[in-house]
């Protein structure tokens, strides 16, 4: 046993492992996160400034990770009273974050009656529940924050495909109805008015949400510094240790930091240790058109299929369009990248299909690493045997209302509180 780990006992070892970084210097796990020009980095808008860390650092909170999740994270340890650092190895909103398609949806990737199946009717319907209020709540912190960064509330359109038929949306409308969340099963013509797709019918929700995802963060970003915040990039966390009292951050520049409490943000940069039961990384790609907004749909529903692989379609307020899914269980970053134009192609080739009406030349294509688990649920809360140590991980298609779900879990985490959905979303 090389390098900072040696001498360690066994169990603080073995928490070292937990907290997710190697027992040598080296992080656990870098990947390519995304290839190509994602829409919402045209702008060239910069990041709030950030500093490189100094050789000793003594902070309350460390967050490692300056994407979206570490942005909410921090926001709501800021309003907890408690002081925050951020440190990231790319540089803030740099990571997958500018690559989401940023449809902020309550609808979890697992159906409602699908889940349930898994995890228990009662269970399921806290997961859906505590989804619809996470979005309800990041609009209404928005509008607190007064960002400007796009947010819309946006009904969805959730066609029928070869994972639910029409027959199955209907049942799956009528288990969400049930349980209150507002989604119905609407026929061919409603359809047709919504979005001038012709399908036999199909779930259309209320209350979910589109963001600029770059604008959002990087407004949450400089919100948090005004507050107090210290964010500091590029620098990566190699190395979390216990130590008396609290944490012990090593930096790969070799400078420490000591925390009370560190947060894992780190999106699809996952230490195999801290991997999810069934959580694996896996490949997608999209596209967005040149601003068409006569060929818009009324309502500017977000619109995706029960298919697999799936599909989603979205606007932008300047009337592009974006296409994305297509994705593949895989996460070699060449696979991915050689595959782009193949994949592009076939985005468009079935859009065109849905709404032939729309341009689907590609303005911008971009792909990058996306997340699966078994029940479409990520992983928040306390890592098991390692006392301070936080994580909010495993994200797939609704990323951000989980990143979302996270910050009010962890806060109130680090405040002592308990949340009435650990059960469902925690580490043990
Ligand atoms: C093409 C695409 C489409 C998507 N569409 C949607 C969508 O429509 N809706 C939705 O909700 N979600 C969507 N997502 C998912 C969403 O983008 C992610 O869930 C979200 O961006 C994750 O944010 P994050 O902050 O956790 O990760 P990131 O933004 O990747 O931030 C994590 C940061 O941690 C840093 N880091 C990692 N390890 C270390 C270390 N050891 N030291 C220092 N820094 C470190 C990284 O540099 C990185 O910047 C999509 C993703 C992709 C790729």
């Amino acid at each position: 046993m090389k390098g900072v780990a040696a001498g360690l006992t066994q169990p603080l070892r073995a928490a070292r492992v937990a907290c997710g970084m190697a027992t040598s210097r080296k992080p656990a796990t870098v990947r390519d996160l995304r290839t190509g020009t994602p829409v919402w980095l045209a702008d060239g808008a910069a990041p709030p400034p950030t500093h490189v860390a100094p050789d000793s650092l003594s902070v309350d909170v460390a967050i490692i990770g300056g994407g979206i999740s570490g942005a909410l994270i921090a926001d709501a340890l800021l309003q907890a009273g408690r002081g925050v650092a951020v440190f990231d190895r790319r540089g803030l909103v740099a990571g997958s974050t500018p690559a989401s398609t940023a449809l902020l949806q309550f609808e979890i990737d697992q159906p409602l009656t699908m889940l349930s199946r898994k995890i228990g009717r009662e269970r399921a319907a806290r997961a859906w529940w505590r989804s619809a209020a996470a979005v309800d709540q990041l609009r209404a912190r928005v509008a607190d924050l007064d960002l400007r960064c796009g947010m819309r509330e946006r009904s969805t359109i959730y066609l029928p495909g070869n994972v639910l038929n029409a027959e199955a949306l209907r049942e799956e409308a009528e288990a969400r109805a049930r349980i209150g969340l507002r989604s119905a099963y609407i026929g061919r013509d409603a359809v047709r008015a919504l979005c001038g797709i012709a399908r036999p019918g199909a779930i259309v929700s209320q209350g979910s949400a589109e963001v600029d995802p770059a604008r959002l963060t990087r407004g949450l970003w400089r919100s948090a510094l005004a507050r107090g915040a210290q964010l500091f990039a590029p620098v990566e966390i190699a190395d979390v240790a216990p130590r008396r009292g609290g944490l012990r951050l090593t930096t790969a520049a070799g400078g420490t930091v000591r925390a009370r409490a560190v947060v894992h943000a780190t999106g699809y940069e996952i230490a195999p240790a801290l991997r999810p039961r069934g959580y694996d990384i896996i490949s997608t790609w999209a596209l967005a058109t040149r601003p068409q907004p006569d060929a818009m749909w009324p309502g500017r529903s977000l619109i995706w299929e029960a298919a697999d692989p799936y599909l989603y379609i979205r606007s932008t307020p300047d009337g592009r369009v974006i296409v994305g899914g297509e994705d593949e269980e895989f996460s070699s970053a060449e696979r991915r990248d050689r595959l782009i134009p193949r994949k592009i192609a076939r985005l468009q080739a079935k859009a065109s299909k849905l709404m032939p009406w729309i341009d689907w030349t590609p303005d911008f294509t971009w792909a990058g690493c996306f997340g699966q688990s078994a029940t479409g649920l990520p992983a928040i809360g306390a890592l098991p045997g390692m006392p301070g140590c936080y994580a909010a991980l495993g994200y797939g298609g609704n990323g951000i209302t989980f990143s979302m779900i996270a910050a009010q879990m962890l806060s109130r985490a680090l405040l002592g509180l308990a949340d009435p959905d650990a059960d469902i979303f925690g580490f043990s």
